[in-house]
């Protein structure tokens, strides 16, 4: 249960006074729904409001606070502004104002009245002028205009003073909570307490104090990584403590299936097979990533572990994110196991019935030595006669849950984890704690390389000529759509857009799928496309993640200076999978600014997953690197992984010494500890603390 100390950080920002569904959305898309988001979301620069010059002092453009005495407006017209004539002691000045509605103006400015009014002034034929003033304000509020004020990002149907204003009653709200970081590293970095803090982040009084390594900065910053950090260690504690037992494979059957592939593995395979066995084969239990870009030989790897556990007499399972990807698995792995006499069974959502129980028995009585499917694998009669490892693809898909109550189906079950997202090795530690990891950083041999051209959006029509002359060579394309900021809607029109057009050239044999489908409309659109059925399936950036049709050999990427590099990376990796020569076209717009110029060409010059996340990080600094899904890093709100690198380093001590001390978090200090993992929504590894 979240400690009631919280419970006025996480009521809804509709709980704030003045916020309706309106202000309520919009706050939602800028900052999360609940209050803690919202003070979560930091200033990202400040005005100063504090000079209050005479008009007649004026002498060059700045921001600057002015107490004026309104004399007339001016309504405008025919492409001249609306004019507000004011003036102090000293001498007048105009306020310029443009689309803007009379009425309202003058409720604002009424003549006669006096007024402070905060802007940026400028100079239009040598005389200082103010437009659009940012606060507009009766002159007994000087006080709190004149000031230091933040700037925070904003989004459509938000103002910086609603924001402001909404920010501050948020802030109000913010209890005292008991402290849970070590006292003597708190001293020792001269950090304040949490709320003073995050009160002091919200209050920066100059440029220095944006810095992360700013001391309010800081000790957010380190918050959040030891609650995450912490989160990781209990749940890997939970996972060991429990036991391993060795599982020792006889190696028969794994010769047999490498005899059987008509490839040999490479080095990488080999190394990571390696540690995979010795892990297995040790009373420890295993929790070990395999990461490896999408098509580097996961699979196979993980097949080759399985056969181990079979030919110990005991079962393995492999649970995937999707159906589709579950079906893809299965054909490859039934395809080599069939020749071994192992029997391999699928389960999914889908299995009901006669034929779902018969399955069920025959992985309960050990008939079926690997099973795979989706999360139906966890379903509460699934039952193993002796479950030894638990392989799950695209480990960022599930949560830990679902991870848990796979490896809850045996004793000391090993647990082996992929991902297809290469993350660079200094962020390693931050994503996954210092979990085991295995690296394929080699791809198989003979792939022939994507031939990756850019081109000019002018030339589109020449794009598509092509793809009239691939299709009549039988060839299948992928045409990706590109994400518009802020709004999933318009990412939707684009498509259909495209989709319409494409579809009136090529006829109807174009596909669309995008996010708003559901599930099994989504597979039944790919399935298509994976059948032949269609030559070109138009997306938005949903393509599911590891499928494969090793017939698609074009992708287009349309507006590619909009991508981020790990994006285009795993987009284009859909393409290349097959024995034919792959091409993706990267359509870009110009003028293009240096990184996207930079990020194009990088992606033209290499396929390398490991090397294009290294060189992401270097271009954009982990502050951009976060909150994109595609960088498989959690979404950070304070911390910065890199430039907190520090930070991190000693986070992840400080949460393993804690684990090792206090594991079930019982300490005057665990139980502030506790707060701050609910603070950081770590709530599952709560549930995971050993109890008594
Ligand atoms: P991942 O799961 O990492 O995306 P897969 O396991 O699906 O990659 O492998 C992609 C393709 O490469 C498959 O068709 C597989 O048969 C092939 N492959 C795997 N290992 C090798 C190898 N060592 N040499 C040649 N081909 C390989
Ligand atoms: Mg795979």
């Amino acid at each position: 249960m979240r400690p009631p100390s919280l419970e006025t950080l996480f009521q809804p920002v509709s709980a704030l006074a003045g916020v309706g569904t309106h202000l309520s959305k919009a706050l939602t898309r800028l900052a999360g729904p609940e209050i803690v988001d919202l003070v979560s979301h930091l200033p990202v620069g400040l005005i100063d409001r504090r000079y209050m010059p005479k008009v007649a002092e004026l002498d060059h453009a700045c921001m600057a606070t002015l107490e004026l005495t309104i004399e007339k407006h001016e309504p405008g017209g025919r492409g001249r502004p609306y004019k507000v004539r004011c003036r102090d002691e000293t001498k007048f000045i105009d306020l310029v104002f443009f689309n803007v509605r009379g009425p309202y103006l003058l409720k604002q400015l009424p003549i006669g009245a006096k007024r402070l009014v905060s802007g940026k002034i400028d100079f239009f034929h040598g005389l200082p002028q103010m437009a659009h003033p940012d606060a507009i304000l009766p002159v007994s509020e000087r006080e709190r205009i004149a000031t230091i004020q933040p700037v925070y990002r904003l989004t459509a149907g938000l103002t910086p003073a609603m924001l402001d204003k909404m920010m501050r009653a948020a802030l109000v709200r913010v209890p005292e909570l008991p402290e849970w970081q070590d006292q003597e590293l708190k001293r020792r970095r001269g950090w304040s307490g949490w709320r003073e803090a995050l009160s002091a982040v919200h209050r920066p009084e100059s440029e220095a104090e944006l810095l992360p390594d700013a001391p309010a900065r800081q000790r957010l910053a380190y918050d959040e990584l030891l609650a995450h950090q912490l989160a990781l260690a209990l749940i890997r504690e939970q996972h060991r403590r429990s036991g391993g037992r060795p599982t020792l494979g006889s190696g028969k059957l794994k010769a047999a299936a490498i005899a059987a592939l008509p490839y040999a593995l490479t080095g990488a395979q080999q190394r990571a097979l390696g540690e995979i066995e010795r892990d297995m084969a040790s009373s420890q239990r295993m929790l070990r990533l395999l990461q490896g870009d999408v098509g580097s030989g996961k699979t196979i790897v993980a097949l080759l572990a399985m056969l181990s556990a079979v030919e110990a007499g005991r079962q393995a399972a492999l649970m995937a994110p999707t159906e589709l990807l579950a079906r893809q698995h299965f054909a490859t792995i039934d395809l080599i196991c069939e020749r071994l006499g192992v029997r391999v069974d699928l389960l999914t959502g889908r299995d009901k019935g006669k034929r779902r129980d018969e399955l069920l028995t025959a992985v309960a009585d050990g008939r079926a030595g690997i099973l795979i499917g989706t999360h139906a694998l966890v379903q509460e009669d699934v039952a193993f006669a002796d479950l030894a490892l638990a392989v799950v693809d695209e480990q960022h898909r599930f949560g830990v849950d679902e991870r848990s109550q796979l490896t809850a189906k045996g004793r000391g079950v090993d647990a082996l984890v992929m991902s297809a997202t290469p993350i660079p090795r200094s962020l390693t530690l931050a994503a996954y704690g210092d979990m085991d990891v295995s690296r394929l950083d080699q791809k198989p041999p003979g792939r022939t390389p994507v031939d990756t051209r850019t081109v000019p959006i002018e030339r589109l029509d020449e794009v598509v000529d092509g793809l009239d002359r691939a299709i009549g060579g039988g060839a299948r394309i992928y045409w990706v759509c590109p994400l518009i900021e802020g709004s999933d809607d318009s990412d939707l029109a684009a498509a259909r857009e495209r989709h319409a057009m494409l579809r009136a050239r090529f006829g109807e044999r174009v596909g669309l799928i995008h996010g708003r489908m559901k599930g099994p409309e989504r597979d039944a659109v790919m399935s298509a496309f994976a059948e032949g059925a269609l030559d070109l399936l138009v997306a938005t950036t949903v393509i599911e993640v590891g499928v494969d049709v090793p017939e698609a050999t074009i992708m287009v990427i349309e507006h590619a200076e909009r991508f981020g590099l790990a994006q285009l990376h795993q987009l284009r990796g859909r393409v290349g999978r097959g024995r034919d020569k792959s091409t993706c076209l990267l359509v870009y717009a110009g003028p293009l600014g240096e990184t996207a110029r930079e990020r194009l060409s990088i992606i033209r010059k290499t396929e390398d997953g490991f090397r294009i996340a290294e060189e992401d990080l270097r271009l954009r600094g982990a502050g951009d690197l976060l909150g994109t899904r595609q960088s498989g890093l959690p979404d950070f709100r304070f911390a910065d992984p890199i430039r907190h690198g520090d930070l991190l380093a000693i986070a992840a001590d400080d949460a393993r010494l804690i684990v090792e001390r206090d594991p079930g978090l019982t300490s005057g200090r665990g139980q502030a500890l506790r707060t701050l993992l609910y603070l950081f929504r770590r709530d599952q590894a709560v549930r995971y603390l050993r109890s008594g």
